[in-house]
Formats: C-alpha cells, structure tokens, sequence
C-alpha cells in the first residue's frame, strides 16, 4: 500500500519511589515482559516497544516530549503497575500530543489466594492504581481509549489492536496532503467544507489544481509507450477485458488511453506526495473521458477517492484504507445509489458513476467501455464487478460548520443478484437495525450520499479513530433506536457548541 508507514507503540509504567529500590526492579521487570507479551501477538499490527518506568514529574515530563518529538513514535499505551500518584502526571499529560491508551491490566493474572501477603499486594496494585490515574485523564477531559483485562486474554489484544489501527491511521493522516482536480460539482453542499479547519483539527491539507495540470502529466504518457503497453497487457491478465478494448480489437485504443490516465495521474500523485485525490465530471478540460478504472485502480493501490470534489471522503478512505491493512475485506468509496423498498425486504444498491475499488470485488472483474450518461464527454473504461456478501459498515464524514461529524451505519452486504445491464461496480446491503430507521437516522445525522464503505473497518476503529481526532460520532448500528439518536444528537449540539470555543 502506497506510503504505509508503521509507526511505533511506547509502552509506558507508571510507579513512585515509595516502595523501594526492590519493588521498583520488579516493577519495571514485570513492565517489560507485558510490553514483550504485546509485542508478540500476532493480533497487534503495530509494534510495541517497552519505553520506561516512570516515577517522578520530570521524568513523566521528559518522556511526554520525547514522544512528541519522535515521529516514528504512533501512540502511548499507559499502565499504573502500582499507585503512582497522578499530580505527578499532569504536566506531561497536558503537553501529549499523541493519542494514548489507558491499559488496566495486572502483571499476575490468578490471585495465589493460599499465599498471598502485603508484599504482593503492594507490587500488584493496578485495580487502584489505574483509577488514580483515570482520575486525572477524566479531570483534564482527555480523550483516550480505556482496555480492561489481562494482558495475555485475546480480546484485550483486540481491543488494542483496534486502537493501533486507528493510530496508524491518525498518523497517516498528520502531514498528508490530498489534491482536488478542480472544485466541486456545482451546487452541492455537503462536499464543501472547511479546509482550514480540517487541517487545523484533522493534520491534513488539501489544495487544489487545476485540471489542465493533470491534462499535462497524461499527455506526457507517450501513446505508444512501453509503459502503456506494459499496463495494457497487465489489464489482460488480471480482468476479462472486453474483447474490443482487447489489443488487436477495435477500441483497444480506448483502453490505452484508460492506461495513459492511470500512468499519468499515478505520476502526479507520486511527484506530489499525494495520499489521495478528487475530480469531477464538470471540470475535464483537455481529459477525454472522466477517469474510471484509472481511479479504481489507483484506489486499489491504496490511495484515497472522492467523487465531484468530495476531499473529506477522499481523506476519509484513505483513512479507511490504512485501518484496513492487512485485514480480509477492502475499502471503497461509494454511494447510496438507489433503493429496493420490497415489501420482502430494503435494500440498498451501492455504486458510483464508475469509480468503485477492485479491493471489494468477488472474483475477477470486467473491463468494459460504455457511455457515461452525463458530462458530454467519451465513453470511460470502467471495471465491472459485484462486491461480496457479509458485514460492512458505511461511514461518512461531514463539516457541520463548528465540528465535523462522523456517521457510522452498520450494514450487511448481500450477494447482488444477477445485473447484466448496468455497466459499473456494485455493492447491495441492508442496514442495521433496519432500511427505514437507519435511513432515517442518517438523514437526521446529515450523512453525506457518499461514503467510505469497508468489510475490513470496524465501528470500534473509527470510534476509536474519532476520539483521537476530537470527531463527533454518531453510531447507526442494531441498537439504534430514533428519539434517543434524536436526543443525542441534541445534546452534542451543545456540548461542541460549549467545547469548540472559537477556534472551530
Ligand atoms: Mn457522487
């Protein structure tokens, strides 16, 4: 995956000096066989490095800028292995500009009942210690992700490793820089936002060129290069490609144009650092076709998309897509395209004009060539695919002028049935708890008609993702019911309203 960077985990032991040199040596012992433990698990994508045994303010201190200084350094994950009073903690916490993990785990898993005395209960006081320390996290309202459990138990290992999934992608995201081929199309609403904001609050930029940049970058893709015919022959061992647009076939030049753009695109994103990108059918001047495949292959190559200028959901899925890595399922962006409202059953038929990643395709695509319908312009190469049955998730990422807001919907994708006239990619699912409530919810939560869509990503990794990020969530899933969505969606009204101050 383009640009995956695998930072760091510091694994961080808090303590005091009451106890003695002894109980120290021990303490910091035990610290470093739970972080090896961590380090071990196969479940943990990222690695966790034992950092040190805290105990003083200035050591605390010292470590906090340590840590936001060090950008190989992803994330903290805190433990109180014994009381370590949390006045101690407080100038370091307030300069942390890392996201952390409160870890309340017990280096002994089982209690030796018939022999335990007030040595042991001294050097095993996490059930205490912690809470001191979630004490002071809670007063200085800091954002965290809370994991409860034995170090060794399986689901505590899911636990973090949902988090270090987040936190890749949060430091995916500080420093990236995202391009808009043109501006959005025009009138629509919730593909604008604020950029300065978002760079302010989310780490990533987003600016513009025009398309005539792009134009130039694909025209220097020679016609007959080796490059593009390289690509082509490629396409035709991993597709089914249309026999016309095959070489030697009547349209092959079709496809080799598909190519140049790929090439040429592919070319600025990499000479700019670019972590994803946006276009729009209004705006194409000197393109010949909107790109189609050139966009779902690139995306496959991990690089994020937006449709007519939407950068949030271009942020969004490349986000998305780092989360992912590595796990079954890909990331697409996609949209609500329209409804089956059988009595038998709703359902949701997810698609775009053309631009859906093979990373969700079942089986092999198809390579086709059709016309687009709207934009005037040449018929776009497009792979064709169904996107496979089983769980997924919907997520959108919207600018309510003072917060953004992120809109999780849980779904379950449905193998589609058979489709032989509609010529794009497609995913169908049905929403949780049900069509019309989930529809409903989304609305009332201003959920944007275009999303990340994922098999890979869970609720867990964005909620955990969007405490990092200071989002709002709100969370559509088998539990939702409308009057309380309705009511929190109130009461965050007010407490961003109260929390953003004026630098929103
Ligand atoms: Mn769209």
């Amino acid at each position: 995956m383009k640009f995956l960077a695998s930072p760091e985990i510091w694994f961080v032991c808090g303590s005091q000096h009451l106890y003695g040199p002894g109980p120290l040596k021990q303490v910091a012992a035990n610290a470093q066989a739970v972080a090896a433990g961590l380090a071990k698990s196969k479940k943990l994508p990222l690695k966790v490095v034992y950092k040190s045994l805290l105990t003083t303010p200035d050591e605390i201190t010292n470590l906090m800028i340590a840590a936001n200084s060090d950008a190989k350094c992803g994330g903290l994950i805190l433990w109180m292995h014994t009381f370590s009073p949390s006045k101690m903690w407080i100038r370091g916490l307030n300069i942390l500009n890392k996201p952390f993990l409160h870890l309340h785990t017990q280096f002994n898993r089982d209690l030796p009942w018939g022999t335990i005395d007030m040595d042991f209960m001294n050097l095993n006081q996490a059930a205490h210690g912690d809470r001191e320390a979630g004490f002071i996290h809670t007063r200085m309202r800091l954002g965290r992700k809370v994991v409860v459990g034995h170090w060794s138990d399986p689901e505590v290992h899911a636990r973090i490793a949902a988090w270090q999934r987040a936190v890749r992608a949060w430091h995916d995201w500080q420093g990236a820089r995202f391009v808009r081929f043109g501006d959005n199309m025009r009138q629509v609403a919730v593909t604008e936002g604020d950029k300065v904001s978002a760079e302010m609050k989310l780490g990533f930029a987003v600016n513009t060129h025009g398309v005539g940049d792009l134009v130039a970058k694909v025209s220097d893709i020679g016609i007959d290069s080796q490059a593009v015919n390289q690509l082509c022959a490629e396409y035709e061992e991993l597709y089914t490609v249309a026999k016309p647009l095959r070489k030697g076939g009547k349209r092959h030049e079709e496809l080799r144009y598909s190519a140049r753009l790929e090439l040429g695109i592919g070319a600025f994103l990499e000479e700019g650092d670019y972590k994803g990108f946006t276009d729009t059918f209004e705006d194409l001047h000197g393109l010949r076709q909107l790109p189609g495949m050139a966009t779902q292959r690139l995306m496959g190559a991990g690089y994020g998309f937006g449709g007519e200028g939407d950068w949030k959901t271009s942020a969004l899925v490349r986000a998305m897509k780092v989360m992912g890595a590595g796990l079954p399922g890909g990331t697409s962006f996609m949209e609500d395209y329209t409804y089956h409202l059988s009595p038998k059953g709703h359902q949701v038929l997810g698609a775009h004009m053309l631009e859906i990643c093979p990373s969700i395709a079942r089986g092999k695509a198809s390579v086709e060539v059709h016309p687009l319908g709207i934009g005037g312009k040449e018929d776009p190469v497009r792979m064709v695919f169904d996107a496979p049955a089983g769980q997924a998730l919907n997520a959108s990422l919207v600018d309510l002028g003072n917060r953004f807001r992120l809109i999780i919907n849980e779904v379950k994708a449905v193998n589609p049935p058979k489709l032989p006239k509609l010529p794009v990619a497609r995913a169908v699912w049905e929403c949780k708890p049900d069509f019309k409530t989930a529809c409903a919810a989304w609305i009332h939560a201003g959920g944007a008609h275009h999303t990340g869509y994922s098999y890979a990503v869970t609720t867990e990794m964005l909620e955990d993702f969007a405490t990092m990020a200071g989002l709002e969530t709100v969370v559509i899933d088998a539990t939702t019911t409308l009057p309380t969505l309705k009511q929190n969606l109130r009461n965050n009204e007010v407490y961003y309203h109260l929390s953003g101050g004026f630098r929103a």
